[in-house]
């Protein structure tokens, strides 16, 4: 029988002195039951809580760790750094190196913004777009996150199908108080995966959209691809229409390709925002796109400041990660897909064998598993209206018990990184069975 005392003893403690006891609502007692685990360290693929009980890792600090926890050259880049000091209040060679790298990388990437989380990325591209087009409305989905600011939150919780509106239009609902009418009142909202409802919007507002931003592959409402030739569509409707088309590639940056979901599926968006994977676990954001666009960052036009953009430590840290990512022709890469789709085909079969009714849906580095009765989620609405959430938060609490580590909210996704091995996958599946058997 697993212990968790001494997690449960500082989580009594932590509520004393944290909001909830934790520092971003999502990993707090709200949706870890009988409360959240503390974690020691981790290390390749696993983490170790601090009754010392050791976890598969499949959510992996929010997506960020794609070569896993403790990468020895990744802690041997963060030394060196440390060493030579963390930052100076000057450019640095090794900043010119990462930006030459990303452009080399990213098929979009012609110039470079470096911030500091996926949030600064994604406020930064959204100035950046409305300064260049000179327009101040824009487009994002039902379902998609693009971080905490407050133009972006609203329609990201799952909701009851009767608060949503027609898809036509959406009613827009903020998912935090605090937030004013006027910060909402350019944001328009539309469902994804359905090019006829955003024709209609792009006409409707004709020459007011300054950006479309979107997720290439949603990754905040579970998983769910583009329907094929979606993302195409998009990019034509954009170009029509003088609309930027950001793609926001926080989660799939550096993953699903070296480039990208833009290099995955050669849609080539204008601007691009990264941040999580590229970072291999310390904080970075970064804004790309094409040079006539990006150039509207300079002094006197769209402002963008900030005293952590780009520090050495961090710049050593991606050149060091993104050496590891691209070496032996993207091998790294390429595993971070075989050990996803074993799972997920293993998972299949479970859910199959044992007459779950239950989907699981992705490919390559990230999934979720949805239990329903239909064959697919296509977005957001299916996923309020046809998903049991209640029961995946069941079988994720199992699947914790049985030393799997994946995330208890329906909403997120399972991950996987470089350290992941064969051993691991059939660890997580004999743990999903047990799960299925314990409920
Ligand atoms: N965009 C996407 C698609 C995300 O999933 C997230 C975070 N989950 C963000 C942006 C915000 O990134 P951060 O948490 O680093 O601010």
């Amino acid at each position: 029988m697993r212990q968790i005392e001494r997690s449960r003893q500082l989580y009594l403690r932590a509520q004393e002195v944290l909001v909830e006891g934790v520092n971003s609502p999502s990993r707090g007692g709200r949706f870890y039951k009988p409360h959240p685990l503390f974690i020691d360290h981790g290390r390749g693929g696993h983490i170790y809580d601090v009754d010392d009980n050791e976890y598969v890792d499949l959510m992996l600090g929010f997506s960020a760790l794609v070569l896993g926890h403790a990468h020895p050259e990744i802690v041997e880049a963060l030394s060196r750094a440390a060493k030579a000091g963390t930052h100076y209040a000057a450019i640095t060679e090794i900043e010119v190196k990462v930006a030459e790298r990303l452009c080399q990388l990213i098929p979009c990437a012609e110039r470079v913004r470096f911030a500091n989380s996926g949030t600064e990325a994604t406020m930064a591209a959204i100035r950046l777009a409305r300064g260049f087009t000179g327009r101040n409305k824009f487009i994002k989905f039902e379902g998609h996150y693009h971080g905490w600011y407050d133009d972006f939150l609203l329609n990201c919780h799952g909701r009851p199908t009767d608060a949503l509106g027609t898809r036509k239009d959406p009613v827009l609902i903020p998912d935090s108080s605090g937030l004013t009418r006027e910060s909402l009142a350019n944001t328009i909202v539309v469902p994804w995966n359905d090019i006829e409802i955003l024709l209609d919007k792009a006409n409707q507002y004709k020459g007011q959209i300054a950006a479309i931003i979107t997720e290439p592959v949603m990754s905040n409402i579970g998983c769910i691809p583009p329907k094929p030739g979606y993302l195409e569509a998009l990019r034509q409707i954009t170009r029509d229409n003088g609309i930027l088309l950001i793609f926001d590639e926080v989660v799939t940056g550096f993953r699903y390709a070296p480039g990208g979901c833009q290099e995955y599926f050669r849609v080539v968006p204008d601007v691009a925002t990264f941040g999580k994977a590229m970072g291999a676990g310390i904080s970075i954001g970064a804004v790309v796109g094409k040079r006539e666009i990006m150039d509207t960052f300079s002094w006197g036009k769209v402002l963008h400041y900030g005293t952590f953009n780009a520090t050495h430590l961090a710049m050593e840290v991606v050149h060091t990660n993104l050496d590891v990512l691209t070496r032996n022709g993207n091998a790294n890469i390429k595993h971070l897909h075989d050990i996803g789709n074993q799972i997920i085909a293993g998972l299949r079969e479970i859910f199959n064998h044992r007459k779950v009714p239950a989907i699981v849906q992705g490919f390559g580095p990230m999934f979720q598993i949805y239990f329903t009765q239909k064959e697919s989620i296509g977005d957001y609405r299916d996923y309020c209206s046809d998903v049991d959430t209640e029961k995946y938060s069941r079988f994720a609490h199992e699947l914790i018990k049985c030393g799997v580590y994946v995330t208890v909210s329906n909403g997120l996704h399972s991950i996987t990184c470089t350290a992941h091995t064969e051993e691991d996958v059939d660890r997580v599946l004999n743990a999903a069975d047990d799960a299925l058997g314990n409920m």
